[in-house]
């Protein structure tokens, strides 16, 4: 299958993604749109062609700022719309798409929004080579992982009001930090400032209060997937987080890609995880391929400079899968909304250059990151960008996420 639009500069946003977003044109409103190769797929002016009729969609779930409305229909119309819109992109006949040029707009045009109202946002901790690095670091090197941790998805609530799209900057935070030499806190910027590498479900479809998931049906509620960086001040983080975990070294900002990659585009790259040993409880156990082969990579850009790849990892080697994540965050009744986004928590691999924050890449600051042309890092200085990509290949089928970028700005002054 290959569209009649070219994709091949741009193999992340081939036929066999067509990931939705929320995009705008100058003099225009934001709305929703279907991204192939340099091009959107203008939905809102594609319905008005009167060519999409017969899949009942109301005009009015395409004339909003996000995409919850849209993705509120279900699958069984979101599916079918991307469908249709494979068939026309890669017919070459005659088809509502060759016909009507004003609804492909071109993608540099073009400005992307947050594609969904984010209701609730759960931060999972889900990689198991992440989880032991950072508890060789603060806790015990012998015996890095809590009991907990092989019998369920760690994860916390997290704040839904400070998730950014890619290319907002984030200034860096002030915060209560306690430095191990300091009798007592001082108030200050952040002096180490992190990434986290993540990858986020968008929810499609809800369970009422009370009614758990069953890990069987996952994939029916998960409507699709971005890139996510969790920025971090691990020096807030170190000094607050006991006994109730996360909370301002984390809640200023995170970023997401704005085109969300559907679960159905990713079902061609559905792996086995590791073995799960010892044996999860039955609410737990899932069948069939759970995890994902997708190739992650960071990259840092200090100011002037050239961006330098300073991880490179897969999501397949995350511990605990997609579809187990849902099943435990809903296993108490918990409801889920549409557009709720579940953060996978930071994806690192076994080996050094797959740690998936700076904490791990530098040791807690103890090892220099090479960013080549002799500039070193421990954690973010001020200006530095940080960009994350994601991509799946499989044979002939690629696609990708594009990317999740933002860039460092100094603290703003301080006006407590
Ligand atoms: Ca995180």
């Amino acid at each position: 299958m290959d569209s009649w639009i070219d994709t091949t500069l741009t193999p992340d946003f081939s036929i066999h993604n067509l990931p939705f977003g929320i995009f705008s044109t100058i003099g225009s409103l934001p709305r929703p749109g279907v991204a192939i190769g340099d091009k959107i797929v203008d939905l809102q002016a594609l319905h008005k062609t009167g060519c999409l009729h017969h899949l009942q969609i109301p005009a009015e779930t395409l004339d909003q700022r996000v995409l919850n409305p849209l993705i509120s229909l279900g699958k069984s119309t979101t599916n079918q719309l991307r469908l249709q819109l494979q068939h026309w992109l890669s017919a070459h006949h005659d088809n509502p798409l060759r016909h009507n040029a004003h609804v492909l707009v071109n993608r540099r045009d073009a400005a992307m929004h947050l594609p969904v109202a984010v209701g609730d946002y759960t931060d999972f901790y889900a990689s198991m080579d992440h989880a032991t690095n950072v508890g060789k670091m603060f806790r015990d090197p012998d015996n890095a992982l809590l009991p907990n941790w092989k019998h369920l998805p760690v994860g916390y609530h997290g704040r839904a009001s400070s998730i950014v799209v890619s290319g907002t900057s984030i200034h860096r935070p002030y915060g209560q930090v306690k430095p191990p030499t300091a009798s007592a806190p001082v108030f200050k910027p952040s002096a180490r400032l992190d990434f986290e590498l993540e990858v986020a479900m968008v929810l499609g479809k809800e369970n009422p209060l009370g009614q758990p998931i069953d890990i069987q049906h996952s994939e029916d509620y998960i409507f699709g997937y971005v890139l996510f960086n969790d920025w971090s001040a691990r020096d807030i983080q170190a000094w607050e987080y006991v006994p109730l975990g996360p909370f301002l070294g984390k809640n200023f900002g995170s970023s997401v890609s704005p085109w969300i990659v559907t679960t159905e585009a990713l079902s061609k790259f559905k792996v086995n995880g590791q073995v799960q040993d010892p044996p999860v409880l039955p609410y737990l156990k899932e069948n069939g391929n759970t995890h994902y082969d997708i190739e992650l990579s960071v990259y840092i850009k200090p100011d002037g400079g050239r961006e330098a790849q300073v991880c490179r990892t897969n999501l397949s080697y995350m511990y605990w899968s997609p579809g187990q994540m849902l099943a435990h965050h809903t296993s108490n009744g918990c409801n889920l909304r549409v557009g709720d986004l579940l953060a996978s928590g930071t994806i690192s691999g076994p080996e050094p250059h797959q740690f998936g924050s700076m904490l791990e890449l530098s040791w807690s600051g103890s090892r220099p990151i090479d960013l080549g042309q002799g500039i070193h890092r421990h954690f973010l200085e001020d200006h530095d960008t940080v960009t994350m990509r994601g991509h799946a290949v499989q044979g002939t089928v690629s696609l990708g996420f594009g990317e999740v970028t933002g860039q460092i700005l100094p603290s703003l002054p301080w006006r407590g």
